[in-house]
């Protein structure tokens, strides 16, 4: 870890919004704590911006989206490595940023430094091969280009619960494509993403490209902006109904969009898996992010015959987690982001006990300070139990039996959620056979963990609209121009 302490790695965030290369104290002066969840102290006080604010922001990315769309794809992209080469160089520090404002534990954090990291350097690479066509017409009169442009300023809203990847898996293909933006990050992580702007400005991004909003009132700052018809387009990232929400919005200047939503992941163990793989991918499925993951595993069907071996050995492994501040040496168990989270896992496992759920471990909350719910583990959870319709968001890991393949698979695909479902096989032929029939837009086969920023991430059914990532990843920030030629 670096020498770096807690309070002078707050201290060293500018904690005002970013506008056309400068920063800037909200119009009117405001400001609002952000808190450490690990605590329920405040680490320090942002920038609220107020819907003015929000106006000169989009304002400075319509006056620089012109120059920015001009400038070489090889020079975009040069920007783009800078930033990743300094986001590892700072990885300790922005890691420790990380766990303060999320709570999620220091490795974890670190983890996802360089995963964020990764999507600029992914997208470096991509901004230089944005392709057209030339062909030849049916009629062999004409000739048709085909040419990719941007899309024109953006509006990026991003969660709490990965605050910097889930910026850079955004603003990295907007500015390989060469699209400016207005980002929102969450107003319980703010400092992650103003940390990741000063990088890019750092990195040589021209004033204007990245612009960021800090508030307390997403809704109240966001739905202008929306609605204002300059900005041609929103990617968005959060949950199934702020975005149905924002969907509507857009559909007024019909506003391309991209939506990254809730899941909720089946995780389906045939009794020819590998049960020590299984249980391995199940912790990783399940902890990863103390369970406040959009791929989390959130209902885990496994087959009669190894059910309570698979079980046993869970709950064993759930049990070892240690537990505590995510700075602390060792904790894998984090705090939740705030109380009402608490709350909501607790109730969902009440719900799932007064049906008929077992408790094989945890099952309650944990003392203040701080917002803690013990790694749980249930069985015999009934089909019925809120948990196996809702996004639990935490540590918690509801198990059901089940007998035939079928069985497993109806179930799996019971739910309007179409993000990752897992699957834990030896069979080949069942591997790929039960993979296709999920109605998921990523499957992780015999692994736990599907995320790669070279991999097109996204989910079908209500778990959103288009993919991040990958060699799609960029088109979402480009739109096709066809130009017929007459000879
Ligand atoms: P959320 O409540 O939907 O918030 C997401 C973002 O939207 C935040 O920046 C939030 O700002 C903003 N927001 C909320 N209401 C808004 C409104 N009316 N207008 C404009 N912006 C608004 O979700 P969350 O609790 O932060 O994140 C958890 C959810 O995200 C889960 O459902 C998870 O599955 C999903 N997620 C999906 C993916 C994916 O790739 N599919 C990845 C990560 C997370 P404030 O919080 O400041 O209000």
């Amino acid at each position: 870890m670096s020498s770096i302490s807690e309070a002078g790695v707050v201290t060293s965030v500018d904690k005002e919004l970013f506008i056309g290369g400068k920063w800037l104290p909200a119009a009117d002066g405001k400001t609002f704590p952000v808190l450490d969840p690990s605590t329920g102290e405040a680490l320090c006080e942002v920038a609220d911006a107020s819907p003015a604010d929000g106006v000169s922001a989009l304002d400075a990315a319509v006056a620089a989206q012109a120059d920015w769309a001009n400038v070489a794809p090889r020079e975009r992209g040069e920007i783009l490595r800078r930033a990743y080469e300094l986001l590892i160089k700072r990885a300790d520090e922005l890691a420790l940023l990380m766990t303060l404002e999320m709570g999620k534990p220091l490795a974890e954090s670190k983890g996802e430094i360089t995963y964020a990291a990764e999507f600029f350097r992914w997208f470096a690479e991509e901004a230089v091969r944005i392709d057209g066509g030339y062909a030849v017409a049916p009629n062999g009169t004409g000739r048709f280009l085909v040419t990719k442009q941007p899309v024109g300023p953006c509006l990026l809203i991003t969660p709490w619960n990965f605050p910097m990847a889930m910026g850079t898996r955004k603003i990295g293909p907007a500015v390989a494509a060469g699209c400016t933006m207005v980002i929102k990050p969450a107003a319980q992580t703010p400092l992650s993403m103003l940390a990741l702007a000063a990088i890019l400005a750092e990195a040589g991004l021209p004033e204007g490209v990245l612009n960021v909003l800090t508030t307390s009132d997403s809704g109240g700052v966001m739905e202008p902006l929306i609605r204002d018809g300059r900005a041609r387009k929103l990617s968005f990232t959060g949950s199934t109904g702020v975005g149905r929400k924002l969907l509507e919005q857009c559909a007024d200047k019909v506003l391309r969009t991209s939506m990254e939503l809730g899941g909720n992941a089946p995780f389906l163990v045939f009794e020819d898996a590998d049960l020590d793989a299984a249980v391995e991918g199940a912790m990783t499925a399940k902890m990863r992010n103390i369970g406040e993951a959009c791929t989390a595993a959130n209902r885990f069907y496994v087959q009669r015959g190894i059910v309570d071996e698979f079980s046993r050995r869970l709950t064993e492994r759930m049990e070892a987690l240690p537990m505590g501040r995510g700075t602390e040496e060792g904790v894998v168990v984090g705090p939740l982001i705030d109380e009402a989270a608490v709350e909501k896992v607790s109730g969902l496992v009440s719900d799932a006990t007064e049906r008929g759920a077992r408790v094989l471990t945890g099952g309650s909350t944990v003392d203040g300070p701080g917002n803690f719910y013990q790694a749980t583990v249930l069985t015999d959870v009934p089909k019925d139990a809120r948990l196996a319709s809702e996004e639990i968001f935490g540590p918690v890991a509801p198990i059901t039996p089940f007998d035939s393949e079928d069985e497993a698979i109806a179930a799996a695909n019971d739910t309007e959620f179409g993000l990752v479902s897992y699957v834990y096989t030896s069979d080949l032929k069942r591997a790929l056979r039960v993979s296709e029939r999920l109605e998921a837009g990523m499957i992780g086969l015999n692994q736990g963990l599907v995320s790669n920023p070279a991999a097109p991430f996204g989910g079908i059914k209500q778990s959103g609209l288009g993919r991040e990532g990958g060699t799609v990843g960029i088109d979402e920030f480009l739109e096709t121009k066809y130009i017929a030629v007459a000879l």
